[in-house]
C-alpha cells in the first residue's frame, strides 16, 4: 500500500500516476481536495498561462497529467486558486482516486511498513509520498501584520504598506494599486532578470508591476523590516532606514518554507532550511519516504512550479517498483513512455541549468 498525503496539485497527480500504474494507494487530506488553492486571494490568478496545445505534444503548463489540460476544463488561460480547484476535483472523480478525508498527525516505524496516525485511528502502508506542499507553512517572523496568506480578497484590505519583494507582494500591489496608492518595503529592487521563473518576477507580473512603478502607484523603499508592532491600532514598522508607522494592518508577505510539521523528523535538513532528498526524491532517512512538490531540490534546481515538479511523479512511482523488487509489465511501460513523451520523466538534471540566449 502507498499513502500519498497533501491533496494538491502535487498529490493528485502524483495520484493519477498511480491509478494508471494499477498500484494500490491511497489519497488522503486533513481538508478537501485542492484546499490550499481554495484560500488565495481572489483575485489573484496563476502567473503560469494554460494553453491546450497538448494535441501536438506540449501540455499544458499547469496540467499534473497527461492529456488534461485546465484552460480546457475552464475555458481560460489564466485562473483563481478557487477555479483550479475545480481542475483537481474534476480529475479526482475521473480517475476514480480513492480518496479519504483524514488529517495524518505522526508516521512511525512498525517492522518495514510506515504506521501513520490520523483522526480515525491508524494504517499501515510500504511507502509515503508527502505532498503536504508549503501555502500552510507561512514564514510570519513580525509580532504583528497580516501574513499575504491570509487574506481573502484585495478589495476588503485596507492596507497600503506591504513587506516582501517575491511574486506575493508584487501580485499584493498590483491589486491593492486599483484602491489606492500602495509603498512596498523589500530589501532591493525588483527587475534583475534570470532565465529561471523561480527567482525572478515571472513575465506577466512585471507586464502588470512596471507600469504601477512608473505611474508613482506603486512606491518601493529599499531597507531590511527588523520588527512590526501595533499599540492603540497604528503599526510601527522598524527597518534600517527608520521606522514607518501606518493606521492600516501590513501585508506580510516574506514567503513560505516547506510544511512538513509533523514529518520533519523524517528528513534532514540542509543550512538553507530544506529537507535533503536523495536523487529519487527520497528522504536519507529513509527511502521509502518520499517528498514531492514545490520543496523538492536537487543540486541547483528548483522545482517550484507545477511545469517542473510534476516531471518528478514518474520518477518516484519506478523507483518504488524497484524497492518493491517487481517488474515493469507491457501496461506500466505504456504509462512511462507515455509520461515521457509528454515530458514528465525529468531524471537528468542536466538540462535544467541552461541559461537563456535571448
Ligand atoms: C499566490 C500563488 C500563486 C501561484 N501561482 C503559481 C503558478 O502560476 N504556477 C505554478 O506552477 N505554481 C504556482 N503557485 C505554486 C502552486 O500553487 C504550488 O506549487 C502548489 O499549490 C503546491 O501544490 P502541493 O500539492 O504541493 O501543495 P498544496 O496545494 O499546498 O496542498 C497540500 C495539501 O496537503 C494537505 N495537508 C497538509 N498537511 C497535512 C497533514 N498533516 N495531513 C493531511 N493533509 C495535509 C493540505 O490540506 C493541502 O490540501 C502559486 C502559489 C501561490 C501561493
Amino acid at each position: 500500500m502507498i499513502t500519498v498525503i497533501g491533496a494538491g496539485p502535487s498529490g493528485v497527480g502524483m495520484s493519477i500516476l498511480l491509478k494508471k500504474l494499477g498500484l494500490p494507494f491511497v489519497l488522503v487530506d486533513r481538508d478537501e481536495v485542492g484546499a490550499s488553492l481554495a484560500k488565495w486571494p481572489e483575485e489573484t490568478t496563476f502567473l503560469t498561462p494554460s494553453f491546450t496545445a497538448h494535441g501536438f505534444g506540449a501540455l499544458d503548463l499547469n496540467a499534473v497529467a497527461p492529456n488534461t489540460s485546465p484552460a480546457y476544463s475552464l475555458h481560460k488561460e489564466r485562473f483563481t486558486g478557487l477555479e483550479y480547484q475545480r481542475y483537481l476535483k474534476s480529475l479526482v472523480a475521473f480517475y476514480e482516486i480513492p480518496f479519504e478525508k483524514r488529517g495524518i498527525y505522526k508516521i512511525k516505524k512498525q517492522g518495514d511498513a510506515f504506521k501513520l496516525s490520523h483522526s480515525d485511528g491508524t494504517s499501515l502502508s510500504d511507502f509515503v509520498i508527502v505532498a503536504t506542499g508549503e501555502y500552510g507553512a507561512p514564514i510570519q517572523p513580525f509580532e504583528a501584520g497580516k501574513h499575504v496568506s491570509t487574506v481573502t480578497a484585495y478589495d476588503e484590505e485596507s492596507t497600503s504598506v506591504i513587506i516582501g519583494g517575491g511574486e506575493s507582494a508584487a501580485d499584493a500591489a498590483i491589486h491593492l494599486a486599483k484602491h489606492r496608492d500602495v509603498l512596498v518595503l523589500m530589501k532591493e529592487q525588483w527587475g534583475t532578470q534570470h532565465h529561471d521563473p523561480s527567482t525572478t518576477l515571472s513575465p506577466y507580473t512585471r507586464q502588470r508591476l512596471f507600469p504601477l512603478l512608473s505611474d508613482g502607484s506603486v512606491k518601493t523603499r529599499f531597507v531590511t523590516v527588523q520588527a512590526i508592532t501595533e499599540q492603540d491600532g497604528i503599526y510601527s514598522i522598524k527597518t534600517d532606514g527608520g521606522t514607518v508607522k501606518t493606521d492600516h494592518v501590513p501585508i506580510v508577505a516574506t514567503g513560505y518554507k516547506p510544511n512538513l510539521g509533523p514529518f520533519r523528523e523524517w528528513f534532514e535538513w540542509d543550512a538553507s532550511g530544506m529537507p535533503v532528498l536523495n536523487d529519487r526524491d527520497g528522504s536519507t532517512i529513509d527511502e521509502r519516504l518520499f517528498l514531492i512538490g514545490p520543496s523538492v531540490r536537487q543540486r541547483n534546481v528548483i522545482f517550484c512550479f507545477l511545469y517542473k515538479y510534476r516531471q518528478r511523479f514518474a520518477v518516484v512511482a519506478e523507483t518504488m517498483l524497484t524497492l518493491s523488487d517487481q517488474q515493469v509489465d507491457k501496461d506500466q511501460a505504456d504509462v512511462f513512455n507515455d509520461y515521457i513523451d509528454n515530458d514528465m520523466f525529468l531524471d537528468d538534471l542536466s538540462c535544467c541549468d541552461a541559461g537563456c540566449d535571448c
